[in-house]
């Protein structure tokens, strides 16, 4: 079937446009034509000078750890991540967590705010076992028509201080998880070499990408950053390894070492700009060629109370972070929800060009740098050229309704 929308703005291009979709791709780009009487019809949607973003991409959440829609919980006020982990693990069964509910809430509201692809880290661990992952996927199979979500097999609990985790991680792989996750190797496995170790050989045999937790900062943060460089070519996974948070990044000694390193074995970083947290330079990883991708991490949680799903708020607080004033910085920033998230993630037939998926969030700004800096409501979102939502709200079917 064939679809219009008409007078689009498009980042990068001067004058208004036109986009045809059809079979649920993009099929042409023209510029917009100025009489148009008697073109529009049921299946032409009129932007009105709106901008028309690629469907924005979260590189990095907890799904399966949040409570939102449901019951408010109060998150504890910890000095440390081990003690928030031990806490979660203390307390999550009591609140009946992982909740298909509370995991599907949320999935609809990111659905909403224009998100059409979502990479979680999902929980593994004697505790828990693969009930996270399970649960995700059922939720992930039921919104297929909106959203695409890849889970990362993630011992939060600990690998090498936590026996039987790393056959878990194997049997996610197996369950359908497409990347192996890890955390802090050396502050919280305190064993960074078997950490890494393991977790390599296992996507290097399962064919599955990498994405550690690494909240390690200073020196310790870079040197093992450092190690990760070492270990993404001795494995042959150029390319496909990533470095959640980062927060060893800014070390100013390392920092520019560091970058050219990760430019030459394609090691990316991601980050949600937590709190006050460091976040990575925006413009010198672009000037060194790496990709820097955004997420939310984990939102409304035994973690934290905060969030709403919200990508476009997520590039805003990147480039606010980042100091960024002119309409290129926010442009850089709006880049991290899209598309390097798109390839930190490996989606194909991602972006704003024929042929490509039309995965479409149209927001109610005239420039992609006023969508970063004053998040908009999206007006509509499309997913594969349907409509999924529009103002705000969920449009069709959705099961969970
Ligand atoms: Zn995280």
């Amino acid at each position: 079937m064939t679809k219009r929308i008409l007078n689009a703005v498009l980042p990068g291009r001067d004058r208004l446009a036109d986009i045809v979709l059809e079979d649920g791709k993009i099929a042409a780009i023209t510029d917009a034509v100025v009489d148009r009487s008697g073109t529009l019809d049921h299946e032409t949607i009129d932007a009105a000078g709106r901008v028309v973003l690629p469907g924005l991409v979260n590189a990095h959440a907890h799904i399966d750890k949040t409570l939102f829609g449901g019951p408010w919980v109060s998150a504890i006020q910890a000095e440390s991540v081990a003690e928030r982990i031990a806490h979660e693990r203390r307390v999550r069964g009591e609140y009946g967590l992982p909740s298909q509910q509370y995991i599907s809430n949320l999935v609809e509201a990111m659905i909403a705010a224009g998100t059409t692809h979502i990479r979680t880290h999902t929980d593994v661990d004697p505790g828990v076992g693969l009930h996270g992952i399970l649960a995700v996927a059922e939720v992930a199979e039921r919104y297929a028509h909106a959203v695409e979500i890849q889970q990362v097999a993630f011992p939060q609990g600990g690998l090498i201080t936590n026996p039987g985790t790393l056959e878990l991680l194997r049997d996610a792989v197996e369950a359908g998880a497409e990347v192996v996750g890890g955390l802090d190797p050396a502050g919280f496995d305190n064993a960074p070499n078997a950490h890494l170790e393991a977790i390599f050989d296992l996507a290097a045999s399962t064919g599955t990408k990498i994405d550690i937790h690494l909240h390690d900062g200073g020196s310790l943060g870079a040197w093992e950053m450092g190690l990760i460089a070492d270990m993404t070519k001795g494995f042959g996974l150029e390319g496909q390894v990533a470095i959640s948070h980062a927060f060893g990044i800014v070390h100013p000694p390392t920092q520019s070492g560091l970058l050219e390193r990760f430019a030459e074995v394609g090691v990316s970083l991601v980050n949600a700009a937590v709190y006050d947290s460091p976040v990575p330079p925006l413009q010198a990883c672009a000037a060194a060629g790496v990709l820097v991708a955004g997420g939310t991490d984990g939102i409304n949680d035994l973690w934290g109370p905060f969030g709403d799903g919200d990508m476009l708020r997520r590039a805003m607080l990147l480039a606010y972070r980042n100091e960024g004033r002119a309409d290129a910085e926010l442009e850089r920033a709006l880049d991290t929800v899209t598309v390097n998230a798109a390839r930190v993630l490996g989606i194909e037939g991602y972006g704003l060009q024929p042929g490509h998926a039309a995965d479409l969030c149209i927001v109610d700004a005239r420039s992609a740098a006023e969508a970063v800096a004053k998040v908009p409501d999206r007006w509509m979102v499309l997913k594969s050229g349907r409509v999924v939502a529009a103002a705000g709200k969920l449009a069709g079917e959705f099961p969970m309704r």
